[in-house]
């Protein structure tokens, strides 16, 4: 039978504790979540300004669904791009100081779009060893060559890049690493793709919101100047606190996606309620400079606390200046286990093991929020210290 393949893969995966598990939360997303009956201060989310429960957004979300329903009701070239779905492009667009954007329904959505759309057979994609799944799969989704470099490891790409005869080529490359939370060097970066006449591609699902002037992102962050060769792809389901994605840039470069991409015009547009809901959140991320300004000092206060400690313990606190706050502890045991220990003194911090980070380098992601107050953060690290 052929439910018997099935059956051993499931069972492969128990055997190598490699099984992954959902709980259910039964509280709003926050710093304080119920998961699985259980009260825990959470160390994991993406909402890193706090605003996945704002009321101003959620007034927003529920003010959309009276006025424009709760479903778009087609795909946006058919019948189902709505007046919010056009008025969070435009605004979008202006918030990243690019000529213009195009909405998605989710950030994986996004970046199968924009590789595929660019280069194809014949041409060569270079991407960043860490660079996030969605971004391997547009890879791949390509046809293109899949030239992966060292992560941040510029020599490499450049080597790479004046090897190459391909026809077109595209650098492809997370702006914020997701599981170690270092940015890429995008300013040598942008002057390979000068060099080299090749697109860069940008995905700053990490970074939208949090850096750069107003939270516009890596971009403003490195002051990289426009240009058609820069295609930028940000997230809104983690610091603008709900869901989707766009991607920005070059007004023939947007109709191109418009025109081409397939994880555009073969799906439903998302709700209309959504594009209300985000056009709030925009305005809440211009004005959160303070918000921002919170979530430094806890990086910070985090920092300072992990780092005393992981010299004791042998850990290595990754040297990351966002909220995205690994602390390496090498072993896929002791990962779990410490990630357990602090469990049973009520804080949900995830383990992550290989193969989402390389062998040998399992480690705690701990994600902060402007949710968070100061003594969330001394009790966390009271508890990894109780944590032996
Ligand atoms: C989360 C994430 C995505 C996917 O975005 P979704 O909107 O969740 O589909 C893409 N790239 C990176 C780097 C991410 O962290």
């Amino acid at each position: 039978m052929i439910i018997k393949d099935i059956e051993d893969g499931l069972a492969a995966l128990d055997h190598q504790h490699l099984r992954r598990h959902r709980r259910v939360i039964d509280t709003p997303v926050g710093p304080r979540m119920t998961a699985d009956g259980k009260p825990l201060l959470a160390f994991c989310s993406n909402d890193y300004l706090g605003l996945a429960h704002h009321p101003e957004i959620v007034e927003a979300l529920c003010a959309g669904a009276r006025r424009w329903g709760a479903g778009s009701g087609a795909s946006h070239l058919v019948s189902g791009h709505l007046r919010p779905h056009d008025a969070l492009e435009e605004r979008i667009a202006e918030f990243v100081g690019l000529p213009r954007a195009l909405t998605f329904s989710t950030g994986y959505m996004a970046n199968l779009a924009v590789a595929p759309a660019l280069v194809g057979r014949g041409d060569a994609v270079f991407a960043d060893r860490l660079n996030h799944a969605s971004l391997i799969d547009a890879a791949l989704a390509s046809g293109a060559e899949h030239k992966r470099y060292a992560h941040n490891d510029i020599a490499a790409l450049e080597k790479l890049l004046r090897e190459s005869a391909a026809k077109r080529k595209l650098i492809l490359t997370d702006a914020v690493f997701s599981m170690d939370g270092d940015l890429a060097d995008l300013p040598r970066l942008f002057e390979l793709a000068e060099q080299y006449d090749t697109w860069l591609v940008v995905d700053d699902a990490h970074g939208f919101g949090v850096l750069g002037e107003h939270g516009s992102g890596c971009l403003s962050h490195f002051g990289l100047p426009v240009s058609p060769r820069i295609v930028y792809v940000g997230t809104f389901g983690k610091a603008a606190g709900v869901a989707g994605a766009f991607v920005a840039g070059d007004t023939r470069v947007i109709e191109w996606l418009m025109q081409k991409a397939r994880t555009y015009i073969f799906t439903t547009a998302a709700a209309p309620a959504l594009s209300c809901a985000l056009l709030k959140s925009l305005e809440l991320i211009a004005d959160g400079d303070d918000r921002r300004k919170k979530l430094a000092a806890l990086i910070a206060r985090l920092r300072d606390g992990v780092g005393a400690l992981a010299a004791d313990r042998g850990w290595h606190l990754a040297d990351s200046p966002t909220p995205i706050q690994p602390v390496i502890v090498g072993d896929n045991k002791a990962a779990l286990a410490l990630s357990a220990a602090l469990e049973q003194q009520g804080f949900w911090v995830p383990a992550i093991r290989p193969p989402t980070v390389p062998m040998g380098s399992a480690r705690l992601r701990l994600t902060l929020s402007a949710s968070n107050e100061s003594a969330d953060i001394d009790a966390l690290l009271a508890a990894l210290h109780a944590s032996a």
